[in-house]
């Protein structure tokens, strides 16, 4: 059985106003949400305070990106995977869309980060997904196993027993349009397949996550699908009523 997680991505938004409001008000709903593993990747700058205030709690920290610089050294504005440990992050976004169209991040690079994030012994939660163009030519499936095979060539299978995957079609991130639960479900299962081929213990116990303007009212059925174990949250994790409300989808469906 996999428990369900379910991680918010702030990406470049808040303030230690916004967050001390956000994080009272998760804090405050824990009781409700013991089936489910719960994240939040703020932006570097609040990763220590977001730390401060969730200690002894249930609650992981996240970053959202990583240098792939794997040793510290003159890397001017770069974030080495140490200088994230030593926060005590748990997990370390890779390969998000936004990284990889605005920033220039190849599979290469990605799967660079993925192995930068393992070797210090944290978890990547590893971006996948097709932009609109190249789910109407009809190639999602190949462009998502491009993906996966860059980290299956650079760190092997057996990698993603400690480590999380998302599936975040990119016409669906901060578009408002998600996927339905029968397309979602549809690459979850490829995925789970492809890894499966390879080794089936670790693609049944891998956490696959679903991305894409996930909301408090479409959450419950996308993560009711077999092969969709939580999601990964942009816009909604920055109002704590839909982050709580699709984290208790995720206990439900749990
Ligand atoms: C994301 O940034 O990973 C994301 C899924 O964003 P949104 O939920 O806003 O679509």
């Amino acid at each position: 059985m996999r428990r369900p997680l379910v991680a918010g991505n702030w990406k470049m938004y808040g303030s230690k106003t916004m967050i001390s409001g956000l994080m009272s008000a998760l804090k405050g709903s824990l009781a409700q949400l013991n089936t489910v593993d719960i994240a939040v990747c703020p932006p570097f700058v609040y990763l220590d305070y977001v730390r401060q205030l969730m200690e002894g709690t249930p609650l992981c920290l996240g970053a959202q990106n990583v240098s792939s610089q794997a040793k510290q050294g003159a890397f001017t504005g770069e974030i080495s995977a140490d200088m994230l440990k030593d926060l005590q992050c748990h997990y370390i976004i890779v390969g998000h869309s936004e990284r990889r169209s605005l920033y220039g991040e190849n599979n290469e690079t990605v799967a660079e980060k993925f192995k930068i994030t393992q070797d210090v012994g944290l978890k990547p939660i590893f971006c996948v997904g097709e932009s609109l163009e190249q789910r109407e030519q009809g190639i999602t499936a190949q462009v998502v196993a491009a993906q996966i095979d860059a980290v299956f060539s650079r760190c092997g299978v057996a990698a993603l027993a400690q480590a999380v995957i998302a599936y975040e079609p990119v016409w669906a991130i901060g578009t408002g349009k998600t996927a339905s639960p029968a397309q979602a479900q549809e690459v979850h299962q490829f995925i789970r397949q492809k890894i499966a081929k390879v080794n089936p213990d670790i693609a049944q116990g891998l956490c696959i996550l679903y991305g894409g303007s996930v909301k408090g009212d479409n959450a419950r059925e996308l993560f009711s699908m077999p092969d969709i174990d939580g999601g990964l949250i942009g816009g909604a994790s920055l109002k704590a009523e839909e982050f709580i409300q699709i984290a208790l989808s995720a206990g439900i469906s749990a």
